[in-house]
C-alpha cells in the first residue's frame, strides 16, 4: 500500500504506509500470521493507504505478558529517575526530528490540515511529553505525624508514590498521535509499562512512536502496541488480568461500558469522555475577536474535538451580527484534503462518521431548525461535510442535546446571562464552555456557574500541558496534565516503622 495522491510526501512517510502492517510487543514490530487485515483510508479520497493487523486476544495477551514482565524485572521502573528524564527527552527530541513526516502521516490518516497536523501532533506530542519528561524527578511522597500510642518520637511515616503497574491505553482517532502521547508520557514518567491500542480508524502513529520510543533508550516491552477493533482488541485489553491501570479516552457510551469492566476487575480508570460544550455570548463582547475565537472553538479538525464549542448562546443584541459575521467565515473557508496547505475544511475521518454528521442535520431540518452551510462538499470519494450553523433548533432536538464531533454549531438567542447559564448547564456533559465579554466581572461570575473541567473566557479550545484537562458530569472521571498527571498512574504506599 501507498499514498498516491496529488501531493509529495517524505520519503520517510511513504516509506512506512508502504511497511507489513504489524503490532510492536517486545521492542519489535511483529506480523502474526493468519490476523485479518483491515485497510487504513485517506479520508480525502476514500482510498486505502495501508492496512493494519486486526489483534486477536492472543496477541493482546502476549503484548499484556511482556509489559508485565518488563514491569515486574524493573527494568524501567527501577531506572534512576534521572535516566528516565534523559529517555523521555530523547524521545521527546525523536519527534521533533520527525517532526515533518509524522504531521503527514497524521494528516494522511485522520484528515487533518497538515497545519493542524504539525502544531497538535508532532509539534505538541514533543511538547508535551518534555512536560511529562520532566515530572519524571519529582515524584513525592509525604512524611506523616502519627497520634498513635506510645506517641510521634516512637513512629516514622511517609507515603511513597510507587509507579501503578501495567496500563491498558486506549485512544480515539481525532488526535492519534497527542492523545496516545497523553497517555505514554505520563505512564512512563511514573515508572510503568503500558500497551496502547490506537482507534482502528487512525492505527499508524501509535506504531511510529512505539519505534521512536526504543531509539530513544525505553527498554524493549515497556511500550507496547496492539491495533484492532474496539470490541476485539480493545476489549480484550481492558479484561485482561494483568493490567492495572485502564486509562481510556473516547466517547461516553465506551468509556461507559469501560467503567464497568474496571469495576470488575478492580482496577482504576481514568477515563476522558465526550463533550457537548457551550459558549456564552454577552452582547458587550468584541465582536471580531469573538468571531476569529469561535470559528477556531466551534470548527477546528471539523469540530472533531472533544472540546469544541457545539452550542453557541448569545444575548438577543448580539445575535445577528454575529450570525452573519460567522456566516461570512464559514462560507469563505477553501475545501480540500489536509495536505493541500490552503484548505480549510478537509474530511472527517471516515464514511461512517460523515454519515452520522449529516443524519444529525437532516433531524434538525426535518424538526423545523434552519441551516447555514453544511451542504455535502462534491470532492473525488471523500468524506467532506461543509460547515454548518444550525439556528432555531429546540432544545430537544438530538444534535442540541448529543455530541456530534462534527463541524455544526447550534446558535440559540437568549434574554440574558441567567438564561444562557441556565441552558448551557442543562446538559448531561460538563467538559468545556466557553464565554465572551468585555465585562471581567460577568465573565468572572459565569466561569463559578458554568459545569465545567475547563472554562475559557474570550477563548475556546486552548489547552497547555501545566492546565488540568477533563471532564465533569459524564464527560469523564479524572484529570491530565498539571504536576497531579502522574499521579493517576501511581499508587500510594504507606511505610510506618516503630522505634
Ligand atoms: P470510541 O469510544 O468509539 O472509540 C475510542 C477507542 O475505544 C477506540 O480505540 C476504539 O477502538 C475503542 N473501543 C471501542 N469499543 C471498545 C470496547 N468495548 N472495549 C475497548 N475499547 C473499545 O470513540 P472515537 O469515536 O474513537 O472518538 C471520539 C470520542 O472521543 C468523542 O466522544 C470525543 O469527545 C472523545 N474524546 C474525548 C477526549 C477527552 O479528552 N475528553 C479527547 C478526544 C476525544
Amino acid at each position: 500500500m501507498a499514498y498516491s495522491g496529488p501531493f509529495t510526501i517524505e520519503a520517510k512517510t511513504s516509506d512506512f504506509l508502504e511497511r507489513d502492517p504489524a503490532i510492536f510487543i517486545d521492542g519489535e514490530r511483529l506480523s502474526p500470521a493468519g490476523r485479518d487485515m483491515l485497510p487504513v483510508y485517506d479520508p480525502s479520497s476514500g482510498r486505502p493507504i495501508a492496512h493494519m493487523v486486526d489483534a486477536l486476544d492472543e496477541d493482546v495477551d502476549r503484548a499484556v505478558r511482556s509489559a508485565s514482565a518488563a514491569f515486574r524485572d524493573g527494568r524501567w521502573r527501577n531506572m534512576r529517575p534521572a535516566d528516565r528524564e534523559r529517555i523521555l527527552y530523547r524521545f521527546s527530541g525523536l519527534i521533533e526530528q520527525n517532526a515533518e513526516a509524522l504531521a503527514q502521516l497524521e494528516s494522511l490518516e485522520q484528515g487533518k490540515s497538515i497545519h493542524l497536523a504539525r502544531l497538535f501532533a508532532s509539534g505538541a506530542s514533543s511538547e508535551w511529553l518534555r512536560y511529562a519528561a520532566g515530572l519524571t524527578t519529582k515524584i513525592t511522597g509525604q512524611s506523616l505525624e502519627l497520634s498513635l500510642p506510645p506517641g510521634p518520637d516512637h513512629w516514622t511515616a511517609y507515603t511513597r508514590r510507587e509507579p501503578i503497574g501495567v496500563v491498558a491505553a486506549i485512544a480515539p482517532w481525532n488526535f492519534p498521535m497527542l492523545i496516545a502521547i497523553w497517555k505514554i508520557a505520563p505512564a512512563l514518567a511514573a515508572g510503568c509499562s503500558i500497551v496502547l491500542k490506537p482507534s482502528e480508524f487512525t492505527p499508524l502513529s501509535a506504531l511510529w512512536l512505539a519505534e521512536l520510543a526504543i531509539e530513544a533508550g525505553v527498554p524493549a516491552g515497556v511500550f507496547n502496541v496492539v491495533t484492532g477493533r474496539g470490541g476485539g482488541a480493545g476489549g480484550a485489553l481492558v479484561r485482561h488480568r494483568l493490567v492495572n491501570k485502564i486509562s481510556f479516552t473516547g466517547s461516553t457510551a465506551t468509556g461507559k461500558a469501560i467503567g464497568h469492566c474496571a469495576m470488575d476487575a478492580m482496577v482504576p480508570a481514568s477515563l476522558e469522555l465526550g463533550g457537548k460544550n457551550p459558549a456564552i455570548v454577552l452582547a458587550d463582547a468584541d465582536m471580531d475577536g469573538t468571531v476569529a475565537g469561535l470559528m477556531m472553538g466551534a470548527f477546528f479538525n471539523q469540530g472533531q474535538v472533544c472540546a469544541a464549542a457545539s452550542r453557541l448562546y448569545v444575548e438577543a443584541a448580539a445575535h445577528d451580527r454575529l450570525v452573519a459575521a460567522l456566516e461570512a467565515a464559514i462560507r469563505s473557508m477553501p475545501v480540500g484534503p489536509g495536505l493541500d496547505p490552503d484548505a480549510q475544511v478537509n474530511p472527517l475521518v471516515s464514511a461512517v462518521h460523515l454519515e452520522k454528521v449529516n443524519r444529525y442535520l437532516d433531524d434538525a431540518r426535518a424538526k423545523g431548525a434552519t441551516v447555514i452551510g453544511g451542504a455535502p462538499v462534491p470532492a473525488d470519494g471523500g468524506y467532506y461535510a461543509g460547515p454548518a450553523l444550525v439556528l432555531e433548533a429546540g432544545d430537544d432536538v438530538a444534535l442540541v442535546r448529543e455530541e456530534v464531533f462534527g463541524p455544526l454549531l447550534n446558535v440559540a438567542k437568549v434574554a440574558d446571562r441567567q438564561e444562557a447559564v441556565a441552558r448551557a448547564n442543562d446538559t448531561e456533559m460538563g467538559l468545556t464552555a466557553s464565554v465572551w465579554t468585555s465585562d471581567l466581572s460577568a465573565a468572572m461570575t459565569l466561569t463559578r456557574q458554568l459545569e465545567a473541567g475547563t472554562v475559557w473566557v474570550n477563548a475556546h479550545n486552548f489547552i497547555d500541558p501545566n492546565m488540568p484537562f477533563g471532564g465533569m458530569k459524564q464527560s469523564g472521571i479524572g484529570r491530565d496534565f498539571g504536576t497531579e498527571w502522574l499521579n493517576a498512574y501511581t499508587d500510594i504506599k504507606s511505610v510506618c516503622i516503630a522505634h
